[in-house]
């Protein structure tokens, strides 16, 4: 069996599945480049949810504590119509008790500083765009570039190619809590569903509020007032909504057509090259797993590397380990968001009867069932030649 020992790996892209991949791979003594093409490595979009199987990936990586520092723990998990009637409610609380870690809202910029602390600012190369994958000199090569990866491309030139998903999203950050104090929104992540059209706000630490809305639309549409355009559609909708769009500061609002890779049409790996998140399985945002993913492919990765004797029989492994996972719940995500999506007046009727008929127990051991996952727990086979200290 080869050593560990002074093995290289070249991660390109560092968004939240390079940072991680990157330091699950120095954890365990590999010498590691992350390579990314824009200039200050910050981590666009926003805000997250971290579900419990996100925070066990963490705890590998040797970062729960810090993560937890700066985000939100969220006690609930609700769904409303626009009126603010209340269709469902999954208590996050018992979640975290049966899964074993909380579910936790957090700004992405605040998860990036805390990956890149960790990994180590001489490992990260930022402004370095790789423009030939097969050209980089490593043992290993991980394609971490997002749903456009360059390296998927360059591996499978035929291979799928994004979907657009018929609707758009937004994504703002609201500074300050105080907006959400007095609402029931300030306990966890509420989602309203209208026709065609959702609005979400997670509390996320001391960074503020984090709200995402979509709305059916054409690729490439754009409003040029996006702001404007938000608190048109959404205005109206129940508290505290009006009073989050009111406070969103002028150009800061994000906007991306929403797209997946086609469900099940993807591999992960070849010869000396894995691909890690968006680059291996964007999902739809529906579930909220898509970061979630991209941290259990880093500890997934690193194990199997740790476990197997070569690399490509590791990463044969580990594409065995993610790609019923991965799949399962591109499919999920799809399922969830021509559901979500619905614009029709009686399907919109019909599901917010359904969903509110549907026991809270359901809900929770349907949340369950995505987020109880859990990291590969084997022990390594020999100590790790480096393991940079969880930063304070
Ligand atoms: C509206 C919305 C809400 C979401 N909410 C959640 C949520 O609550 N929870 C969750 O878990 N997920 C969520 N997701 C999904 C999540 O955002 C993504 O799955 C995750 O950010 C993917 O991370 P990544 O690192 O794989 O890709 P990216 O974030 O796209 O990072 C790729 C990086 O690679 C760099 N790069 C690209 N090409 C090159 C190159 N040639 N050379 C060097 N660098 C390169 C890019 O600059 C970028 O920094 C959401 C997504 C959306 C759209």
């Amino acid at each position: 069996m080869e050593t560990r020992s002074g093995r290289s790996a070249v991660v390109v892209g560092g968004g939240i599945a390079g940072l991680a991949t990157g330091l699950a791979l120095r954890r365990a003594g590999w010498d590691v480049r992350v390579r990314e093409r824009t200039a200050d490595g910050a981590a666009a979009g926003a805000g997250l949810v971290l579900w419990p199987n996100a925070v066990h990936c963490l705890q590998v990586l040797g970062v729960a504590g810090a993560v937890r520092e700066r985000a939100s723990v969220l006690h609930r998990s609700t769904l409303r119509r626009p009126s603010g009637r209340l269709l469902s409610s999954v208590d996050a609380r018992e979640l975290a008790r049966r899964c074993g870690q909380p579910l936790l809202g957090i700004a992405r910029a605040d998860l990036g500083e805390v990956l890149t602390r960790a990994l180590g600012r001489d490992a990260l190369h930022l402004g370095c765009e790789v423009t030939d994958p097969a050209g980089e000199e490593a043992d290993l090569v991980v394609g971490a570039d997002g749903i456009s990866s360059l390296v998927r491309r360059s591996l499978w030139p035929d291979g799928p190619r994004p979907d657009h998903r018929g609707y758009t999203a937004w994504r703002a950050l609201v500074p300050g809590a105080d907006l959400l104090r007095g609402t029931g929104a300030a306990e966890g992540a509420g989602e309203t569903w209208g026709r065609g059209e959702r609005f979400g706000v997670v509390p996320v630490g001391a960074a503020g509020t984090y709200v995402y809305a979509t709305a059916d639309a054409p690729r490439g549409a754009r409003a040029g007032d996006e702001l404007g355009e938000l608190r048109e559609r959404f205005g109206r909708w129940h508290a505290p909504v009006p009073a989050l769009l009111a406070a969103i500061e002028p150009g800061t609002v994000l906007r991306h057509d929403v797209h997946d890779l086609p469900v099940g049409a993807t591999a992960l790996q070849r010869g000396r090259t894995a691909l890690v998140g968006d680059a291996a399985h964007a999902l739809e945002p529906n579930l909220g797993q898509g970061a979630c993913l991209a941290l259990e492919d880093a500890v997934v990765l690193a194990h199997a590397l740790d476990a197997e004797g070569s690399v490509p029989s590791a990463l044969l492994r580990y594409e065995r380990e993610r790609l019923p996972r991965v799949t399962a719940l591109a499919r999920r995500s799809r399922h969830l968001g021509h559901l979500a999506q619905s614009a029709h007046p009686l399907l919109v009727l019909a599901r917010d009867a359904a969903v509110s008929a549907t026991p809270a127990r359901l809900g929770l051991r349907a949340a369950g069932r995505v987020a109880g996952w859990r990291p590969p727990t084997s022990p390594p086979t020999s100590p790790p030649a480096r393991t940079p200290q969880e930063p304070r």
